[in-house]
């Protein structure tokens, strides 16, 4: 259903990006098919693959990546993600890689009363295409991260997680001989299952007792500052954040136009920003349509610090007592989403995003997104995450309220998907963490020196 010269970049022999060949890698930063550049004070960079911030001194920002081709191309001979390498920030390709599937169901179309209603589904689906074989979006963002990164390095990767992006890059590395460190909540744990046992250039330090995600990333932060170590960066990296974006390249390849309305579940909302960004590339394209899809985010209460934040028309991140918003999270069935310090008020942030496609917060509770899952199930045949299932909660509410006109082209992104299924398909072998701390060694200098033990 895409324009046809979407493919016929590809099929009429343009230019191909000199640095994409299987196992080929060029590390000149000046040679790539792309530049980084500041939101706030315009600075363009050559990519060194590691960089997170703008050299220059202002408000916090997000480095955003420029294309050389602003013409969408897509290469159908690249395997996963790669399909979308010329606006992927990367000088390699790993193996491994499975990319998103967009498709349209008449029952959820009937259920929800859209007809063009399509489902963005991340996640483990064989017979839709569907192969992430950790069943989550992250997946998308591991092969792309690692890619941007120049083969010699020979750095230890460090990853923060709630459980998904460390599975992710668990998976990713080990596949690929990638040294990296993950650092996970105890509950993060239950995602750490795998089809094969993981290499031992993987390593997995788990936070124990009332920690969450907040505690991981101040403890990477930590370890990333240590010789030897870098920093995966999460929203900051633009591999990170055009690997999700993907999925919206996806969905515009299949569905032929950007949607309307684009509805997620946000912990951080690097995939939020993922799929804004993309979507401002495909307008600048001129085939896909002109609009940027409204971002129909959600949080799952009773954590929702976003949702709070915007529905106060402050464009500063409330705050949220640390007590307070563990003793929340606990409470909340989709745990992924529990980042206490989003990037809401930095530019080009979560804020900056709702405001300038019109979009909105929205809430679900666990019983809405129960329902919601058991619905998509029924439906479908797949589970989906919790996650998932909030913002389609989400979604059936604004439906039933008649709150989007009947004819809008909508995309519902299932963020995770067939979790169970997987498990029944395949024998999955459990990782266990080298270390475990609890929240009082979280800063400690002696935690610092065991975890870089490890590597030792
Ligand atoms: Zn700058």
């Amino acid at each position: 259903m895409f324009p046809q010269d979407v493919k016929s970049n590809v099929l009429t022999g343009h230019r191909m990006s000199p640095i994409l060949g299987t196992g080929s890698t060029q590390d000149s930063p000046a040679s790539l098919h792309y530049k980084l550049s500041c939101n706030v004070c315009g600075a363009n960079y050559h990519d060194n693959g590691l960089m997170l911030d703008c050299a220059n001194v202002h408000d916090p920002s997000l480095l955003v990546t420029d294309y050389v081709d602003k013409r969408f191309s897509i290469n159908e001979e690249a395997e996963g993600i790669y399909r979308y390498e010329r606006w992927l920030p990367i000088r390699r390709r790993i193996p491994g890689s499975y990319g998103p599937v967009t498709y349209r169901s008449k029952r959820l179309s009937r259920l929800t009363g859209l007809p063009n209603l399509w489902i963005a589904f991340n996640g483990y689906w064989p017979e839709k295409g569907a192969h992430l074989e950790t069943a989550s979006f992250k997946e998308l963002e591991a092969h792309t991260v690692l890619s941007r990164v120049a083969e010699h390095n020979e750095g230890i990767l460090v990853i923060a997680s709630a459980g998904n992006t460390a599975a992710a890059f668990a998976r990713a590395c080990s596949v690929n001989h990638i040294a990296c460190l993950i650092i996970v909540p105890t509950w993060g744990l239950q995602k750490m299952r795998f089809c094969e046992p993981l290499d031992s250039c993987v390593k997995i330090v788990s936070l124990t007792g009332s920690t969450d995600y907040y505690d991981v990333i101040t403890m990477a932060e930590r370890v990333a500052r240590l010789q030897a170590f870098y920093p995966e960066g999460g929203v900051r990296n633009v591999a990170r954040r055009d690997g999700l974006g993907t999925t919206l390249l996806n969905a515009a390849e299949t569905i032929g136009q950007l949607p309307d309305f684009y509805f997620q579940a946000i912990g951080s909302g690097a995939g939020a920003i993922a799929a804004h960004e993309a979507g401002k590339r495909l307008i600048k394209d001129g085939r896909f349509g002109h609009t940027l899809p409204r971002l129909m985010l959600s949080q799952n209460l009773p954590f929702v610090p976003i949702y709070l934040s915007w529905k106060s028309l402050r464009h500063e991140l409330i705050e949220v007592n640390s007590e307070d918003g563990k003793e929340q999270i606990k409470q909340i069935g989709a745990h992924v989403l529990s980042n206490r310090r989003p990037p809401y008020a930095v530019r080009g942030g979560v804020c900056d995003i709702l405001r300038a496609s019109r979009g909105d917060m929205l809430v679900a509770d666990n019983l809405e997104a129960q329902d919601a899952s058991r619905l998509f199930e029924e439906s479908e045949g797949i589970d989906i995450d919790p996650a998932g299932a909030v913002a389609f909660a989400t979604l059936l509410k604004v439906a039933r309220c008649d709150q989007i006109e009947r004819d809008a082209h909508v995309l519902l992104h299932i963020t995770g998907g067939g979790w169970r299924r997987r498990s029944l398909d395949h024998r999955l072998v459990s990782a266990h963490p080298e270390l475990q701390f609890d929240e009082t060694q979280i800063l400690a200098q002696e935690t610092l020196d065991k975890v870089a033990g490890l590597f030792c």
